[in-house]
């Protein structure tokens, strides 16, 4: 998901839906704004779909009036998975005592369904099916004075993985758990402050990116100032390295670094690592783009545009069913025939989750003419689920689950396959030294199946690390 937030600026709404927008990427099937303004009080509207389609008109804007207000792009991987559901649409609201507050999630809460189970046995009302709305339940229940207090409280009885983007009449708030698993960035915008998921989302509104925010660290911005704090046990950062791979925009900043010179980064690795004889480079576009360029760049070999990409189209995985995941591929690529016919093709693609991107993409190639096809993927096998908030199907159904690589080789068809490797992926991301075992830098459970954080509803339900 995408979360967004801006206080001190007119019109706050224009803002959040253009924040919003330049998140698109980290969710498609839903959107909310909420706002608050001193006369009407607070303010929501909530769509399924895009924002552009949503939060354009001036109907819908003009219902959004005040000078602060938050938004959250939505792609369900709690809950509902793949159907949301209204009820499930973010931003959530709760009045308390001392006034509202509504907030944006960004993660996954491990330990949401026995939160859940304890808050109803104890009189909560639950009005969706989100793991996030926990939040709101304990916030109520906390004796805090005032709301960040309350939310502190709250937070400190989640595990898992949030960044969270919150709101008062008055006061932006925006926190990250303990391992910083999920983006958060601050920014400003002439006299006021802006908290988004990703860099891309502060440029769009012209706002100066000021820092990323820590780990475990919240922060309350009013027109008076930005208050930071760390509310709970300081651990080593786990930042989730996907989001460097694959989930993050390639033009935003992770790290002090462009998520794209990343990319490229891994894309030499993966060349120093899998050199292959072959007559070009090209990418399965647009998420294997900077990593090909990089091979490209590393072995000398020719880039070129060997698939070209229907841009009207949203991302194949987050479509929700396995039948649309499959006519999705073709729907949104194609191959650029005249440039394929017998050449030897390296492929470079992000990840391989179930294999059916590559398995197409391997057929449509074959079908051009192609005399032999090479696949390279810019992260290790994927063989573990995530449980922080990117939606990987479970663990029968990831290839590298199941099957060695030379059994996915075959299963694909290709002439080659090749991964980078962890260590390889550490390096390109900054790392000099690769991995540290003893202590990573990065979450990297969908590859290594270490969890940093115990997901402790799924292990209750059987699954196990
Ligand atoms: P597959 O077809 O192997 O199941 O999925 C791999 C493709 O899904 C890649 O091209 C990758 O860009 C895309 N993808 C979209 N969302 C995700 C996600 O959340 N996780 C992973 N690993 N890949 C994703
Ligand atoms: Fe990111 Fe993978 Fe960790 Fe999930 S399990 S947070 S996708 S590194
Ligand atoms: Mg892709």
């Amino acid at each position: 998901c995408g979360v967004f937030g801006v206080v001190g600026v007119t019109d706050a709404a224009n803002f959040v839906a253009l924040g919003l927008h330049a998140l698109q990427h980290r969710g498609q099937e839903a959107g909310g704004i909420v706002t608050h303004d001193p006369k009407t009080g607070f303010n929501q509207a909530r769509r399924m779909g895009l924002v552009r389609d949503n939060f354009t008109s001036a109907d819908t804007m003009e219902e959004l009036p005040g000078s602060i207000g938050i938004g959250h792009v939505r792609y369900s991987t709690a809950g509902n998975k793949g159907q949301t559901a209204m009820r499930d649409v973010q931003p959530f609201f709760g009045e308390f005592s001392m006034g509202g507050a509504a907030i944006a999630h960004n993660g996954n809460i491990t330990n949401a369904v026995a939160l859940r189970r304890e808050l109803i046995e104890r009189g909560s009302i639950f009005q969706s099916s989100s793991d996030s709305e926990c939040i709101i339940h304990l916030m109520a229940r906390s004796m805090g004075r005032q709301i960040p207090d309350r939310m502190e409280e709250a937070l400190r009885k989640v595990e898992g993985a949030f960044s969270i983007v919150a709101m008062t009449r008055t006061k932006l708030i925006g926190c990250r758990d303990p391992l910083g698993v999920r983006p958060l960035v601050l920014g400003k915008i002439g006299d006021g402050w802006a908290l988004a998921s990703e860099t891309c989302a502060l440029d769009i509104i012209g706002a100066e990116f000021i820092r990323e925010i820590e780990a475990g660290e919240m922060v309350v911005a009013t027109d008076k100032g930005v208050e930071s704090h760390f509310p709970f046990r300081t651990k080593k950062s786990r930042f989730c390295i996907f989001e460097h791979v694959y989930f993050s925009r390639p033009d935003s900043i992770l790290g002090g670094r462009s998520v794209y010179e990343t990319r490229e980064n891994i894309g030499r690795e993966l060349a120093k690592e899998a050199a292959v004889d072959a007559d070009i480079v090209c990418p399965v576009p647009d998420s294997g783009t900077p990593a090909a360029i990089g091979y490209s760049l590393q072995s000398g070999i020719p880039y070129a545009m060997g698939i070209i990409r229907n841009n009207y189209m949203g991302r194949t995985f987050i479509e929700p069913t396995e039948q649309i995941r499959n006519m999705g591929v073709r729907l949104k690529l194609n191959v650029n025939r005249a440039l394929i016919k017998d050449k030897r093709v390296i492929l470079v693609d992000d990840s391989v989750v179930r294999g059916t991107t590559s398995r197409k993409i391997k057929e449509m190639i074959l079908d051009a003419g192609a005399a032999e096809v090479h696949f390279r993927i810019a992260s290790p096998p994927t063989a573990w689920p995530c449980f922080y908030g990117v939606d990987t199907p479970q663990r029968e159904k990831l290839l590298a689950a199941t099957m060695s690589e030379d059994e996915m080789r075959k299963h694909l068809g290709v002439d080659s396959l090749r991964f980078i490797s962890l260590n390889g992926l550490y390096r390109a991301v900054g790392e000099a030294e690769g991995r540290n075992n003893a202590s990573p830098a990065y979450c990297d459970a969908c590859f290594s199946g270490e969890y940093p954080v115990a997901p402790s509803d799924m292990i209750e339900q059987g699954f196990q690390p």
